[in-house]
């Protein structure tokens, strides 16, 4: 493990990988427990971390008996009632993440905290050079250019675990920072600036499942209930990613994150629909080649990867892909008139400075909004609009003008 601190496969060294799992208690913190259950030799939780789910960390910290845990939110939930006690030794508050992602005996730690709230945590990580292998895409859009400096003043590294980046890269491995002689960029054209920087090539190709209102007209998009948002058709996951699934959040977050990650130009990463989910990602090379990268829909396989990257592991846990079984593969071009947040958050990607991290507030916000039952699915890229209307312009180069930026947005979409 290139630049990590802590326990790792040196030469000669049998122990097994020490991992920190942030978010143990989500649906990418369970894949992970899946995953790692089958690669005991290889890997083993040292921290672990949740928000509020005091018996589901519980849980895992008896399965895995981690060195550290930690509850990050001041009011735990649990099956015991209000007065549950949050076992002694256990880390509490917000600061048990970075404690969690500095643990001396983590080589890798595996974000998987869902929002904002995830940032601190993939910062504090790269400041001790260790991996980040990154489900919380959002530390990526609030936060890029900090992320992009705590990689280069510390040297540690971020591994996607979104299937779509971990497409890429897998179509790209091998010429991850390696320039081409003689050319500057991605099919020519000034230097990249990427966290895992990439040379020839002409187009990213992010795909889409398209979520639950694919096919349903403006109108009916109008009328959706929470339930209809959440029923996402080809992937099992968290409610808040459900959700951005349907309003195609989600693939603005995932395009700003491709930017982010392998400094390709907004103008050179394209997303298309894909409705059957077994194409994840392609990339199209400056010769015209393009690779994909395909399997059935599951996220075992991108949280596999980002901890062995660059080597493969055996693994016979995660489902085959049956070529016959899987049927005819089809491609569509996005509906922006149906799903116009695609197209707001792609253009505050292009904006720069404040404008994703505003993006991405309000759409947290909303996305909490239409949870909580105060506000319908139809009106979240309203409430992003006027929160991108009056802030997007705000400055962003640093952390206390992206968290002033963040919380007028959610305030605006508050009052919306
Ligand atoms: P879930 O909502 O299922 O889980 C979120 C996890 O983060 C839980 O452990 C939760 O703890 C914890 N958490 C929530 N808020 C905070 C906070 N403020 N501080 C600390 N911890 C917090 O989310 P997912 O697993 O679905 O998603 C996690 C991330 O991975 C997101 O960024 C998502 O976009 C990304 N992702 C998810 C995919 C999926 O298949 N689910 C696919 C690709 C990317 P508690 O349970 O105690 O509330």
């Amino acid at each position: 493990m290139s630049g990590a601190h802590g326990t790792r496969h040196d030469a000669g060294s049998t122990l097994p990988i020490g991992v920190a799992l942030l978010g143990a208690t989500g649906s990418i913190g369970h894949t992970a427990q899946r995953v790692m259950a089958r690669h005991r030799d290889r890997f083993r939780f040292v921290a672990m971390t949740a928000n509020g789910d005091l018996d589901g960390l519980a849980e895992a910290v008896a399965e895995w008996k981690p060195s550290y845990a930690g509850l990050a939110s001041p009011t735990p939930r649990s099956r015991a009632g209000a007065g549950a006690q949050v076992p002694a030794g256990w880390g509490t508050g917000p600061g048990c993440l970075v404690e969690a992602a500095q643990h001396p005996d983590a080589a890798i730690v595996l974000n998987a905290i869902v929002g904002a709230a995830g940032l601190d945590a993939t910062l504090a990580a790269l400041e001790k050079g260790k991996r980040v292998a990154l489900a919380n895409k959002e530390s990526l859009v609030v936060g890029g250019a900090l992320v992009q400096r705590a990689v280069s003043e510390h040297g540690g590294e971020v591994i996607p675990v979104d299937s779509e980046h971990s497409a890429l890269l897998q179509c790209c491995a091998g010429r991850i920072g390696v320039p081409k002689a003689g050319a500057a960029g991605a099919a020519g054209g000034a230097p990249l600036q990427g966290l895992l920087p990439l040379a020839g090539v002409r187009r990213l190709i992010i795909t889409a499942s398209g979520g639950p209102f694919r096919t349903w007209s403006t109108e009916r998009i109008a009328a959706a209930k929470l339930d209809d948002a959440l029923q996402h058709p080809t992937w099992s996951m968290g409610r808040k990613i459900t959700i951005d699934s349907a309003s195609l959040a989600n693939k603005a977050l995932e395009v700003i994150e491709a930017h982010v990650l392998f400094g390709v130009p907004y103008d050179r990463i394209e997303v298309v629909v894909h409705p059957q989910s077994i194409v994840h990602s392609m990339v199209e090379f400056e010769d015209g080649s393009v690779m994909a990268q395909m399997g059935v829909p599951s996220m075992e396989l991108p949280v596999l990867y980002a901890l062995s990257y660059p080597e493969r592991l055996e693994d016979d846990g995660v489902p085959r892909f049956d070529p016959v079984a899987s049927g005819t593969l089809t491609f569509e071009p996005v509906r922006h008139d149906a799903f116009p947040t695609l197209g707001l958050g792609i253009a505050a990607g292009k904006s720069g400075g404040a404008a994703p991290a505003v993006f991405n507030a309000a759409n947290e916000s909303a996305v909490a909004r239409v949870l909580d039952g105060s506000l319908p699915f139809s009106m979240i890229p309203g409430a992003i609009e006027a929160a991108l209307s009056r802030h997007a312009g705000l400055p962003g180069d640093d952390k206390s003008s992206l968290l002033a930026a963040d919380a007028a947005a959610r305030q605006t979409v508050q009052e919306f």
